[in-house]
């Protein structure tokens, strides 16, 4: 069978639109004829792509079930509606989503292939149909440290993160622009004056964000000019759902047995796109640094080593630097007090590329060359 007939959900929100680009900029449309489809606005003219015409009904089984892979960037809600219904009508084809509702699952593979392209090619031969893309931080966290699982140096992980408003989609980001509109405002004319109190501005600003106007419908609170150290919802023993993924999700991507512990805390802040994460690392042993980075440097083609000074951190190490690039640069890495075995690491990635489309474009390149 020649897998050419692609289906798409969710192509408009934050990840099917960087998802979108990256399969036009990378040619992946050739050879394929697309239905593109929408919760929301079906019957509206979809994207002039890969032969695609007016965007079909998302929740119409049987348009859906005319492809043979559909790859869905629509959602939790969407997948656990759709797709039991789907395989329940007998449906077969291959199934590449982005939502976490899969994701653990043993019917279930989760994508990323730089880091784990045995493990893909072992569920795809086993008749596995099921390619989902892992949670953001952490195969931005697996692309970064690859490197040192692979040689068995790994003890745990701890990773504290600092999430972009753009991990919660596409209105999220709008809020948060709207947030600093309104900051800037409220600090118009005394930012700009040097000799005006700075009190004045503190109060003014503080003021603004607790004031009952300020846009705080998707947050919850405010994330400009302030942070939030909780994403996703509670689980049972303190962590949060996001918090909880790091160990679960990245022992199932390497395939790990016995499973090497990842905890921490993880923070929602005001950058607009990229995640960040402070690691620290125990290692199974007291490893020099110099071993450590180039291990770090031979783990994939992507990952970049960051020498840790202060002009090489500014220039590359932020979200801004790595703002639309598939480079994940780590840096900031030392050796702690607490003993020649503890490193600290800093990283960032687009969370919308290796964290999202990009693995999933490529479960679907890997698909089209194997069956
Ligand atoms: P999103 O931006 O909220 O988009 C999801 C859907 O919302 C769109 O497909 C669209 O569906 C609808 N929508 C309604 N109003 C819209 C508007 N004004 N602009 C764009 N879309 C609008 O969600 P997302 O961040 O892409 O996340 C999709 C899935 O990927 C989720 O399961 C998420 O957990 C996962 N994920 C996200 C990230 C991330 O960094 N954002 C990273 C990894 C995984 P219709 O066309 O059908 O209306």
């Amino acid at each position: 069978m020649s897998l050419s007939k692609v289906g798409l959900v969710g192509w408009r929100g934050m990840v099917g639109s960087v998802l979108l680009e990256r399969m036009q900029r990378e040619g992946d449309l050739n050879g394929l004829s697309c239905d593109f489809f929408s919760t929301s606005q079906v019957g509206q003219p979809g994207p002039a792509l890969g032969g695609g015409g007016a965007l079909k009904d998302a929740f119409d089984l049987e348009a859906l079930a005319a492809n043979q892979a559909i790859i869905t960037c629509q959602g939790g809600d969407y997948t656990s509606q759709v797709l039991p219904a789907l395989r329940s009508a007998g449906w077969d084809g291959y199934w590449i989503d982005a939502a976490s509702t899969k994701r653990m699952d043993e019917d279930s593979v989760i994508v990323l292939d730089p880091v784990n392209r045995p493990v893909i090619e072992r569920a795809i031969a086993s008749g596995i149909k099921n390619f989902i893309g892992g949670n953001c931080t952490v195969s931005l966290m697996l692309m970064a440290i690859c490197g040192l699982y692979q040689r068995g140096w790994v003890e745990w992980v701890s990773s504290m993160t600092y999430q972009a408003a753009s991990g919660a989609g596409a209105a999220h980001m709008r809020e948060l622009v709207l947030q600093m509109q309104q900051i800037g405002a409220a600090g118009a004319g005394l930012a700009e004056d040097p000799a005006s109190a700075i009190l004045e501005l503190d109060r003014q600003v503080s003021a603004t964000l607790s004031a009952d106007d300020f846009r705080k419908e998707k947050f919850g609170a405010a994330l400009a000019g302030s942070l939030i150290p909780w994403i996703d919802r509670d689980m049972p023993d303190g962590a949060t759902r996001e918090e909880w993924k790091g160990h679960a999700e990245s022992n199932k991507i390497l395939d790990n047995d016995p499973p090497i512990p990842v905890d921490g805390l993880c923070v929602r802040v005001g950058a607009m796109r990229c995640h960040s994460q402070a690691l620290t690392i125990k290692l199974t042993r007291p490893i020099s640094l110099s071993e450590v980075e180039s291990v770090i440097q031979e783990g994939n083609n992507w990952v970049d080593v960051v020498p840790n000074n202060r002009d090489a951190t500014l220039a590359k190490l932020s979200p801004q630097a790595v703002n639309g690039s598939l480079r994940v640069p780590i840096g900031r890495i030392r050796k702690l007090k607490m003993g020649p075995e503890y490193l600290a690491a800093f990283t960032v990635g687009d969370q919308l590329l290796w964290g999202a489309a990009e693995p999933l474009r490529r479960a679907l390149t890997l698909l089209r060359e194997r069956v």
